[in-house]
Parts: C-alpha cells; structure tokens; sequence
C-alpha cells in the first residue's frame, strides 16, 4: 500500500470519528431542550391545579357571606313582622324570608359541593407537587449528565482535531485537498478500498485496466464513477 493512502486512512478514521461527534454535538442541544420543556410542562400543570384550588377558596368565602347576608336580611324581617299591624305587610315579609330561606338552602348544596371540590382539589396538588417535584430532580439530573457529555466530546473534539492536524502535515497538498473535498461531498467516505474489482464506495465494478493499476499500489487512483480514492486491500 502507498504510504500516502496509508496516511490518508488513519486521517479518515480521525475524521470519521470527529464527524460522528460533531452529529453528537448538533443533537445534545434538542435534548436538552426537550428536558426543559416537559420540566415546564410540569410545572404549568401545578400552577394551574393550585389556580383552581384557589378559585374554589373564593367562591366558597363568598359564599358564605352571601349566606350570612340573607340570614341577617332574615332576622330583619322577622323583628319587623313583630313590630307590624297589617296583615298584607305581614303576609309580605313571610314570602320575602320564605324566599331568601330557599336561596340560603341552594347556597349551601353549592357549598357542599365545593368543600367536597376543595379537597379533591388538596389531594390533586399534592400530589401535582410530588409528580413535579420528581421531574424536576430527575430531568435536572439528566440535565447535569447533557452538559457532562458535551464537555467530554468537546475535549475529545479537541484531541482528534489536533492529531488530524499533525497526519495532515505528512501528506502532499493536492491530495490532502482532494481528500477533504472528498470526505466532505461523498458522506464521510473519501478512501475505499477495491474488491473484486469493485469500488467499496459507490459499488460499481471498474475497468479491468484501472483495477490492474489500484492493485499495482504505484499511484493515486480513483474509481472512475464516483471519484473516491481507492486502496486495494490484500
Ligand atoms: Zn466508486
């Protein structure tokens, strides 16, 4: 084997792994993104439970004054039928606290109901509290491990880009050029070896006079479909 094409592989192969960690890179972000997004989810889902809780305290409260001021009303009106001669007006006032009787009864099934809605309500953010609580030490901690990563491939990032700068060194310039533009147009894949006359690369058969050439190992020679750079591998 030519000692450039020899180079050349041990180049791709830093390359090659350089490529996948780069892809690595690039993804971490959307990860960690998503983590973010599901932690607010989470914590939307609490607030609007403690939101309803606390909507349910108000009505209750109002509720209650509501009921205390027909109940007064009540008491009112009943020291005014003392205090009355008429019949009609005394007639009056029994329709009026008969009235506000029936509207304190609605009040309280209304009450009722919500006392039972306010506990369910307790137990629904509790338990959103614990759910959310839970997300959070686990996605801060699945956080914590992205962030780790990224750190880890950038220093690996770092060694390979510098071993790729010192192979580079060793290989004549037009090839180092063809290379790279290779390895970038043809999918991280610049040199392939030849088999059965065939180019490893694009898997077209090539002519018998450049397979004779690639299995010479004297020159630089590339498969004539689809320009990669071809070993052969004995
Ligand atoms: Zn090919």
């Amino acid at each position: 084997m030519l000692p450039s094409i020899e180079r050349l592989l041990i180049l791709q192969d830093r390359d090659q792994k350089i490529r996948i960690l780069r892809l690595e890179l690039t993804n971490l972000p959307a990860e960690r993104s998503i983590l973010d997004s599901n932690l607010a989810s989470g914590s939307s889902r609490l607030d609007a439970a403690k939101l309803h809780a606390r909507d349910v305290e108000l009505e209750k409260k109002k509720l209650e004054v509501e009921a205390q001021a027909k109940r007064d009303s009540i008491a009112k009106f009943r020291t005014q039928q003392f205090q009355t001669r008429k019949n009609e007006e005394f007639q009056a006032l029994t329709n009026e606290i008969k009235r506000f009787e029936a509207d304190i009864e609605k009040i309280e099934d209304r009450e009722l109901e919500l006392m039972e809605e306010a506990e369910k309500m307790k137990a629904t953010v509790s338990q959103a509290e614990k759910e959310h609580a839970a997300t959070k030490a686990h996605t801060n901690q699945q956080i914590s491990e992205i962030e780790a990563k990224v750190k880890a491939i950038e220093a690996q990032l770092a060694e390979l880009d510098a071993e790729r700068e010192k192979l580079g060194e060793g290989i004549d310039e037009d090839l180092l050029y063809q290379y790279n533009k290779l390895f970038v147009n043809k999918g991280g894949l610049a040199v392939v070896a030849l088999e059965h006359e065939t180019c490893m690369g694009c898997h077209m058969k090539l002519t018998t006079q450049t397979a004779v050439r690639v299995k010479g190992s004297k020159e630089i020679l590339n498969c004539e479909q689809c320009g990669r750079i071809l070993y052969y591998a004995e």
